[in-house]
């Protein structure tokens, strides 16, 4: 166990950390995230992804739970001894043997970057059906389990499972217990993912306002993502304070997943005038990352998927078409450059007009006269019969069809006109 003095020195880092004006983001993509259902990880794809969160910026990273098993521990063991960086954690149960599991796999890691995260269900649900538990018995196991921890880590967070169906009052219980007993960070996760921002707030400050010794520690949070409010309930404790942000790339996760990290660093990086605190995460790498991911996962996120979504920088309506070539913030919150991605694309389909067939004809050294373009358009939105005067035009239909299919341009800025495609 550390020493008093030990303890002195560490509680007053960890208070010049949490005057930072910075949020920290906390990644679980291979832990949380590896356990969406037919997602399948092998220790060298996690290191990959874990070195580019690494150069990203974040700030630690949950990198598996070693009582999963074998598989799971050379996993843990790999990012353990390859990634250089962020603060790197091992999930673990209350249990000595979870513990020493953790100690072991993690043994490569510098101890003040080496941490363990411990985990036991709080909410009567789990008290009653999952553990068979009084509170008292809860507490109790919690702080053994810390004391036991601290002979091997330095770093311990405490992690209440299914803190949102907590009772508020055993919340502030175990968790001034798990400080008392060494605990340098607590998590309030939302495991089923059930709050509103509203509520998620209000829980905030209800830890802030009545744990007694949370000045002592970092406060994490960990939503999940079933009503879709994951990261709005995240941003929502942002306002209220907390020092970490935990998620997945890609919202990966359990059900609907986890918050996902880039839409978190992304409205971060948009509104800091609101929250008055950045993340250490390079926006520019994002888009980078969540492709990694979606490539070794095998999982792509949806085509509509907020900040990384294959359709958030294409177009295929006229209007907005039309507005993008003149200037591509008309209809785009933010520049694709921001995270790593682009170029914008203009798609050609029956919702298109004829700024966008123009500019595809230009694009492909074809004139685009009235008629032309008439022709192409009365094509696109008729798809299923091509107009009678086609053949007036030599080779016409092969010159349309390919930009039936994406075709891209670069777009550029000050209101320049958009002439090339690269
Ligand atoms: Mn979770």
């Amino acid at each position: 166990m550390f020493s008093a003095i030990n303890r002195k020195v560490k509680r007053m880092a960890l208070r010049h950390q949490k005057r930072k004006r910075v949020v920290f983001i906390s990644d679980t993509t291979c832990r949380d995230g590896a356990q969406m259902p037919g997602i399948r990880l092998s220790p060298d794809a996690k290191v990959e992804i874990a070195q580019a969160l690494a150069d990203a910026g974040v700030h630690s990273i949950d990198c598996g739970f070693p009582a999963a098993g074998p598989l799971e521990i050379e996993g843990v063991r790999a990012i353990a001894g390859r990634v250089k960086g962020p603060v790197l954690s091992a999930l673990s149960r209350t249990k000595i043997e979870d513990i020493e599991l953790a100690a072991e796999a993690m043994a490569a890691v510098s101890p003040l970057k080496r941490a363990i995260t411990l985990f036991i269900g709080t909410s009567p649900i789990h008290r009653e059906h999952k553990h068979n538990m009084t509170k008292a018995e809860i507490v109790d196991t919690a702080v053994r389990s810390i004391e036991h921890a601290s002979k091997y880590f330095e770093l311990i967070s405490f992690g209440p499972e299914d803190a949102s169906r907590t009772e508020p009052d055993f919340l502030k219980e175990i968790y001034e217990a798990a400080i008392d007993a060494g605990a340098l960070s607590i998590g309030f996760t939302d495991t089923v993912g059930i709050l509103t921002p509203r509520k998620a707030a209000a829980a905030i400050r209800h830890i802030q306002d009545s744990v007694r010794n949370i000045g002592d520690a970092m406060l994490a949070v960990h939503f999940h993502n079933d009503l879709g409010l994951a990261t709005a309930n995240s941003l929502a404790c942002v306002e209220e304070g907390v020092n970490v942000v935990q998620g997945t790339i890609n919202g990966i996760g359990e059900r609907a997943g986890n918050v996902a990290l880039e839409e978190i660093a992304l409205a971060l990086v948009l509104h800091e005038d609101e929250f008055g605190r950045k993340s250490q995460v390079n926006p520019a790498r994002l888009h980078a990352i969540s492709k990694m991911v979606s490539d070794l996962t095998g999982f792509e996120p949806a085509a509509n998927k907020p900040v990384v979504g294959r359709n958030l920088f294409r177009t295929e309506a006229g209007i907005h078409q039309d507005g993008i070539l003149q200037n591509p913030d008309t209809y785009m919150p933010f520049p694709p450059e921001l995270i790593g991605a682009g170029p914008v694309e203009v798609v050609l389909g029956r919702h298109s007009g004829s700024a966008a067939v123009k500019h595809h004809l230009e694009a492909n050294g074809t004139e685009a006269t009235e008629e032309h373009v008439r022709m192409v358009l009365d094509f696109l939105k008729n798809e299923e019969h091509a107009p009678d005067d086609m053949a007036e035009v030599e080779g016409f239909l092969d010159r349309v069809r390919p930009y039936m299919t994406i075709d891209e341009y670069q777009p550029r800025r000050n209101g320049a006109k958009v002439s090339d495609s690269a």
